[in-house]
């Protein structure tokens, strides 16, 4: 059965009526991972999304899988190993959703590390992460580091560090693993919320009741034998329903990424660089922009729609301005950007940037499994530990037998090769006949995104050249592959978590607003007053991405 809106009744039908061993409360890395974790051990998964897919932070990351150097100055030493070693793990499991990237850290006068610290720190994060000879950081001097990153500010290199992390699309990952877990036979629905717990006579968790959002009248009771709470900067706001919202606490940080055409900021490559108040920032080229970020101060907002303030931008420009050279930008020169939540643990007296990036596992007197912190990069090992309890925990009361966990090789929807070599073939082979329609940055950027669904993807565009030109041609085929097999509603799955075309790709997409509605409201038989909707709230998330009048 397709994973699409079409057959939406079918699974709301389903959830209601069967009884599963596993319902997750969040469509996130972290939902969508224990859900494709759990599914392959033998359990029977449910998992429901109150917006879309990925909808939450796992859209509106940095969109790197890092071991996160920075935390090496606060001694986390476990975290950068356990993440660290991830990276590789996820590169293996989806080649082409994820791609080595070098990242310079350059080193300047009066900058938070000197040539000693930054050497000993990068020696220290590759034998932590476990990276290979190959692949090592390499200390420049400063000749080298301007060879590498001519925009620096030539009086102020001292020198730099090369070294080795990934890049992602955070959303496609989410939807590769959504695509996979419902493959081998989980239901995973979006635009269903849980607004409440069913419990025995005991206050023991046996379920949920789960509210359609797209029609909103309609509410229904999901029995599981274990619930478990993957929702993100929302957890605390579950854990109250439950009357669980003891002890440990979320404390919500906000991150900004600003969007710059390339023209106006054209790094070579990635820069992992100082703000004048000495926390880190990265400026990360790709087809044709580059986006920086980030900030992180304390929120207290709503947390459904993150907002990016003057201020947040106004950070963010000082140091790029600061850091390189002959570049005076100002907030005119941003063309998008994006807000997210960091969901992590407060910390009494501590600031936003100092608070632990580790995942927590909460266990409230009901049953709820909370899991909280982390990093996109360390889903597939927080899956891991949540199914090693679940499993323990129906074990207890049953005698059933589960399979092992097997996610450290198991290929997502998409990446259907064996090795990194294979990969780069199929490339080659779909830019030998398909570059000569579509050219060669959109034909790779097809490959990143869908992996070895492409070629059904580019033959479909080749198929609309005869009513579109080559650029919509390809809009159209890839919002037709994702009205079929990636569970898209709205304009904006499709353009914000789908493509990121929002933040990437915003002068082709925004006049192709309406067109795209109807196309979508047409295919799924939307009511008009859904179009409306869809196309209001698209119309205000492409203005708001450049909107800054908020203090
Ligand atoms: P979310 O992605 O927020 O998912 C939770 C989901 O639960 C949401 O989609 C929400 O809609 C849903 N939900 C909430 N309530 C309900 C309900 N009642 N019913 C149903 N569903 C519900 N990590 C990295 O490894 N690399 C990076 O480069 C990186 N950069 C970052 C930059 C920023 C600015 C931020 C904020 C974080 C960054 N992180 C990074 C961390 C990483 O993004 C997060 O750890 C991760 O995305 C959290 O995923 P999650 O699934 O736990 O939460």
């Amino acid at each position: 059965m397709e994973f699409s809106y079409i057959n939406r009744k079918y699974f709301l039908e389903k959830l209601a009526n069967d009884s599963f061993d596993l319902l997750v409360i969040g469509g996130g890395i972290t939902g969508c991972g224990i859900a494709l974790d759990a599914v392959l051990r033998g359990l029977k998964v449910a998992l429901v999304e109150k917006f879309d897919f990925g909808y939450g932070t796992s859209s509106r990351s940095t969109k790197l899988i890092h071991g996160g150097l920075r935390y090496l100055k606060q001694f986390e030493f476990k975290l950068v190993r356990d993440v660290g070693r991830e990276r590789a793990i996820v590169y293996r499991n989806a080649l082409h959703a994820v791609l080595p990237e070098k990242m310079l850290l350059p080193i300047v006068e009066g900058g938070s590390l000197g040539k000693q610290s930054s050497s000993l720190g990068l020696w220290i994060y590759d034998l932590l992460a476990g990276v290979k000879k190959s692949e090592r950081r390499k200390m420049l001097n400063k000749h080298e580091t301007l060879l590498a990153e001519p925009l620096l500010k030539p009086d102020k290199v001292l020198g730099g560090g090369l070294y080795f992390e990934y890049r992602t699309d955070d959303s496609r990952l989410v939807i590769e693993l959504a695509k996979t877990a419902h493959a081998n036979g989980a239901l995973l629905l979006n635009y269903a919320q849980v607004n409440s717990f069913i419990k025995d006579a005991e206050g023991k968790i046996e379920g949920a009741w789960v509210q359609d959002n797209i029609n909103k009248d309609k509410l229904f009771c999901v029995r599981s034998k274990i619930v478990v709470n993957a929702a993100g900067p929302w957890v605390d706001t579950l854990r109250k329903e439950d009357s669980s919202l003891q002890g440990k606490r979320l404390q919500l940080t906000k991150g900004v990424h600003i969007v710059i055409p390339y023209s106006k900021l054209p790094v070579r490559q990635a820069v992992y660089f100082d703000a004048p108040d000495g926390r880190m920032i990265f400026a990360i080229p790709r087809n044709g922009i580059t986006y920086v970020g980030t900030t992180d101060t304390v929120y207290n907002d709503d947390i459904d729609y993150p907002t990016t303030t003057r201020e947040d931008v106004e950070y963010l420009i000082n140091a790029i301005n600061n850091m390189f050279n002959g570049i005076r930008l100002s907030q005119n020169d941003v063309v998008s950007s994006w807000a997210g939540l960091r969901p992590l643990i407060h910390e009494d007296g501590k600031a936003p940037s100092e608070l632990s990036r580790k995942d927590e596992i909460i266990e409230s007197p009901s049953g709820l499994i909370s899991i909280a912190g982390g990093k996109l990069t360390g889903f597939r090992l927080m899956a891991e530990k949540i199914v090693d309890l679940v499993v323990k925990k129906i074990r207890h009361k049953e005698d059933r037998t589960f399979r092992k966990c097997v996610t450290k090789k198991f290929p997502l929807r998409g990446s259907n090769f064996s090795n990194s070599n294979e990969a780069e073939k199929y490339k080659q082979q779909l830019l030998l006949q398909f570059k000569p329609l579509f050219g060669e940055e959109y034909v790779v950027t097809i490959f990143h995104r869908f992996g070895s669904e492409s070629v059904r993807i580019l033959e479909e565009a080749v198929s609309f050249l005869k009513e579109f030109d080559p650029l919509e041609a390809l809009i159209f085929s890839q919002l037709d592959y994702c009205i079929r097999n990636e569970s898209i509603y709205s304009v904006a799955d499709f353009l914000v978590r789908r493509t990121g075309d929002l933040y990437f790709n915003r002068p082709a997409t925004l006049p192709l607003l309406e067109k795209i509605t109807d196309y979508i409201s047409q295919k799924l038989k939307l009511l008009p007053h859904q179009k409306d909707e869809m196309l209001h709230e698209i119309s205000r998330i492409y203005q708001q991405a450049v909107d800054f009048s908020k203090q």
